[in-house]
């Protein structure tokens, strides 16, 4: 009998739409899945998980919020897309820099890809410039210049990291490894004046959850100030999630508490959580800069589904339930499930670091530490995380499946979602032993 993975691999390619929603770094096969609700979902043969996954970051309130589903429903019956500018483009943009200071002109995509690329274009443009810094293990998207990673110690001029990217393409993308304030000012040193940007993740959360270093994300801005390029920070992921103001919010309101002036980027991305599970992203910014693009300025950038008013309506009803009370019901949640999750990995002695970022976290199996660098995050044991993933998707648990990605959680997740997973955790860890 052919099962569900052998269909969709002989139409999709891989069996999916999407390369991270493969197996392929756990082995064994998906089952699609069929519907969710608040912190669960279902799938197809009617098995219920926790999810982990919140559709890897927007499902911050939980999945099919009543609010978000009327929203999007009454949104569709009054038309599906214009082509025209609406009403509530205008508000989700305001409520995006309302949060979010810096972004004081706001630009709505459809993607994550779209929104970083967009950035890169706008700083070539506005500095005449071609070359882009970025960090080994932070994703920033699928376009060209951003699919290069690792260096090792020293910033290195990049390779392309997928078939199809030309050298031309990667050539001009420096990687410098997250963290290495050497590397980075010795980067400066080499290229500045060519330099158009930088780019990194506000806390990097593609090579599981990783903390900046104290004063990193202060030192980028720093640099590129000095030397004229433009500071592009992606929280695509970390948007309105890490914290009410990203991870940007975060740094912010500790350099406040310390009576340090907070850092600022020059262009900020963000998907996923704007959109409320619907395909809206944006690129935000200084004004100067975002007057830039076309119709105002030079640098050209469209798109028909841009601003979509149904999917707009369902990002609008997910920022405006975002409150002070859902980020901090998020926080106590994280803090519950990670502290749980690593005691009961300690009490049957494996080995393992927890990474920070706000509300956000991962486990990294095998270290004594948390990583900072790409390297250092790949030594982490993604043999034993394979066998928690599965030992967990027998209890019910729904993991990323892959060691390099954050664990989700929701406004919807409480005490018993967190209960079933460390109970799973502790029980997998058992078997270990
Ligand atoms: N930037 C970051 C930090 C991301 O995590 C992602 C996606 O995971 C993207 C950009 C790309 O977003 P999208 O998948 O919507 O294109």
């Amino acid at each position: 009998m052919t099962t569900f993975a052998q269909r969709a691999a002989a139409i999709l390619p891989g069996g999916v739409n999407s390369p991270v929603r493969a197996w392929n770094g756990v082995g064994g096969e998906p089952v699609p899945i069929a519907s969710a609700k608040g912190a669960h979902v279902t799938d197809a043969d009617g098995r219920e998980y926790v999810d982990l996954i919140g559709s890897w970051g927007p499902a911050i309130l939980g999945h099919a919020h009543p609010t978000v589903v009327q929203a999007v429903q009454e949104a569709a019956a009054r038309g599906l897309s214009f082509g025209a500018t609406t009403v509530r483009e205008v508000e989700l943009a305001e409520e995006i820099r309302g949060r979010y200071a810096p972004a004081e002109r706001v630009r709505l995509v459809s993607t994550g890809t779209e929104a970083t690329m967009t950035a890169i274009r706008l700083a070539r443009g506005a500095t005449g410039r071609s070359k882009i810094v970025k960090f080994a293990g932070l994703y920033h998207g699928h376009s060209d210049s951003l699919l290069v990673a690792a260096g090792s110690g020293l910033a290195t001029s990049g390779v392309p990291d997928s078939a199809g990217v030309t050298r031309g393409a990667a050539a001009d993308t420096i990687v410098v490894p997250y963290g290495d304030e050497e590397a980075l000012t010795d980067a400066f040193a080499e290229h500045g004046p060519s330099i158009a940007a930088v780019i990194t993740e506000a806390a990097p959360a593609n090579m599981g959850t990783i903390t900046p270093p104290l004063g990193f994300n202060r030192l980028i801005g720093t640099l590129c100030r000095n030397e004229g390029a433009v500071f592009i920070v992606d929280e695509v992921l970390t948007g309105f999630r890490a914290g009410p103001a990203g991870y940007w919010g975060v740094e912010r309101d500790a350099d406040i508490a310390a009576g340090v002036d907070p850092w600022q980027p020059d262009l900020v991305t963000f998907g996923k959580v704007i959109g409320g599970g619907m395909p809206v992203a944006a690129l935000g910014g200084r004004a100067d800069l975002m007057e830039q693009l076309a119709p105002l300025g030079p640098v050209y950038q469209a798109g028909t589904l841009s601003g979509n008013p149904v999917a707009v309506a369902a990002g609008l009803a997910t920022m405006r339930l975002l409150t002070d009370d859902v980020y901090a019901r998020l926080s106590r949640t994280a803090d519950a499930l990670a502290g749980g999750v690593s005691e009961a990995l300690g009490d049957a002695g494996i080995r393992h670091a927890v990474g920070r970022a706000g509300t956000l976290f991962s486990v990294f199996l095998g270290l004594s530490e948390p990583p900072v660098t790409f390297e250092h995050a790949a030594a982490q044991d993604t043999a034993a995380f394979a066998r928690m993933f599965h030992a967990l998707n027998g209890a019910g648990v729904q993991l990323p499946p892959s060691a390099f990605e954050t664990w989700f959680v929701s406004h919807a997740h409480g005490d018993a979602e967190v209960a079933q997973v460390v109970d799973a955790v502790r029980a997998w860890a058992a078997s270990e032993a």
